[in-house]
């Protein structure tokens, strides 16, 4: 091996894991980056030398231009069956990885040894890529020190929340209405749903206003819509200040978290229940190695590395035990704020004993999915009549962040992706003007207490982009349901 070829080997193993980390770079630390950058070495380290003694055996010589293309092959992987997952082809790993390996072992049979020239070109080609990488991932972090704002709301500055009692609401994420389970998912939910109305639950069709989560609840919790998007958004800290939480905290709510697996920590609680489970360095590490040929191993990988995951199945456990011992919520009165990451993925099996268990593929498809919200119904329907029957003058909400955003067969209505799930329990006394989105749910249940709070319009928005400033680009007609982005 010559020095422009290690280089050119260095220069792609830091661009894989530097191209991971502008797509996520508001959702990962530079600690972060430098653990995968170190993980990539290793492995790529690992297949350059197998690559380069499997060639010289075969052809006599080394050949770096098929090291690049069995690099490039592996580490691409991944990227590739997700684009055709979300372009609506779904292959399974045991076609795919054969056209993978066939195309290498074509590239061993049919590419002649390269001359110095053709080795500078692509070294000059590995120059241009690790340089527009840095140029894209420096344009990211332009100065901008605005702070995030939300449109002015002072109406709920203060109000006087002596009339209400406590109030739980626990998110399932991604959890579709039951419209879009039966269109998207040719799923019948109605029979959870028709038993949550016997324990005396209302359902309403509502739609989400977001459909990622890290705005849509944000945007719940604050009454309003995102006006700007700072840098720094941060969904603890959204969550954490938000006006509904304040609001609560002014009217001395005692605030409790229950942390269902989307790691979030909110300063201003009292309780952050479930959250030591999950703070974990690693958490994106089993995202990360599903870019690569790693993929349908992955999560025997992550267990076989210690510390390198969370452990998802403890975690939902903790999650519905909390719930479940939620007790005399009339005392002091308490606000509940129950994030659930399900049926949103990772997926879950109960094994013979009722115990969670991660699913191996964790892909999603119908099976997983609605595996997840098997689990779902059935741990609501248990915790529940527990909830109502230990207080039974709180007021309960059941409300998903948005629905399902993926296209599987069968999915002909792009809009049911803001088709989420909504199911109120009211103690006698209360009533709910139905607030049709998820922006208005606090406006509509703070009507029970001050009858000049008005209900905002219902707007939609798609998602552009990962940054939380390009998900605020506003959809004009619904009914003509198409998405621009700039
Ligand atoms: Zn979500």
């Amino acid at each position: 091996m010559n020095k422009i070829e290690i280089i050119s080997y260095i220069i792609f193993l830091v661009h894989v894991p530097l191209f991971y980390f502008s797509y996520n770079q508001f959702y990962l630390s530079f600690f972060d980056f430098f653990q995968l950058l170190g993980f990539t070495f290793l492995v790529g380290t690992i297949i350059i030398s197998i690559l380069f003694f499997l060639i010289r055996k075969i052809k006599n010589y080394n050949n770096p231009i098929i090291i690049f293309i069995g690099l490039f092959l592996f580490f691409s992987y991944g990227i590739f069956y997700q684009f055709l997952f979300d372009n609506n082809i779904s292959v399974k790993h045991i076609y795919l990885i054969p056209v993978f390996l066939s195309i290498f072992i074509l590239s061993i049979k049919y590419i002649p040894k390269p001359s110095k020239k053709i080795i500078m070109v692509v070294f000059t080609i590995f120059l241009v890529l690790i340089f527009t990488d840095i140029t894209s991932f420096l344009s990211n972090y332009e100065s901008d020190v605005a702070t995030t704002n939300w449109k002015d709301s002072n109406e709920f500055d203060f109000i006087d929340l002596s009339g209400l009692p406590s109030v739980i609401y626990i998110i399932p994420d991604e959890y579709p209405s039951e419209r879009a389970l039966k269109t998207n998912l040719n799923y019948d939910n109605s029979q959870f749903v028709h038993n949550l109305t016997e324990i005396g639950f209302e359902i309403n069709y509502i739609t989400s206003n977001y459909m990622y989560s890290d705005i849509s609840i944000p945007s719940t919790l604050n009454m309003n819509y995102l006006e700007k998007a700072s840098k720094s958004f941060s969904y603890n800290d959204e969550i954490s200040n938000s006006k509904i939480v304040e609001l609560f905290k002014k009217n001395n709510y005692e605030l409790i978290l229950i942390n269902g697996g989307t790691s979030v920590y909110a300063e201003s609680f009292d309780e952050n229940f479930c959250e030591n489970i999950n703070k974990n360095n690693f958490s994106y590490f089993t995202e990360y190695l599903g870019i690569s040929m790693l993929r349908p191993v992955r999560s025997i990988i992550v267990d076989i590395i210690p510390n390198s995951s969370i452990n998802e199945a403890e975690n939902r456990t903790c999650f519905f035990e909390q719930l479940n011992n939620l007790k005399n919520l009339e005392g002091e009165k308490k606000f509940v704020f129950a994030d659930l990451l399900m049926p949103h993925k990772p997926y879950f099996y109960q094994d013979e004993n009722g115990n969670l268990q991660e699913v191996n593929d964790n892909e999603i498809n119908k099976h997983n999915f609605i595996g997840n919200l098997e689990i779902v119904n059935d741990k609501l329907l248990t915790i529940l009549p527990n909830l109502i029957r230990n207080n039974p003058n709180s007021i309960i909400l059941l409300m998903s962040d948005h629905g399902f955003r993926y296209n599987l067969k069968n999915f002909d209505q792009d809009d049911l992706v803001f088709d989420n799930f909504f199911a109120i329990y009211l103690p006698e006394g209360y009533s709910l003007e139905n607030p049709g989105s998820t922006v208005n749910v606090f406006r509509s249940l703070l009507q029970n207490v001050n009858h000049d709070i008005q209900l905002t319009e219902n707007l939609h928005f798609a998602n552009c982009g990962l940054s939380p400033e390009s998900q605020r680009i506003q959809i004009d007609n619904m009914d003509n349901f198409s998405i621009r982005c700039p």
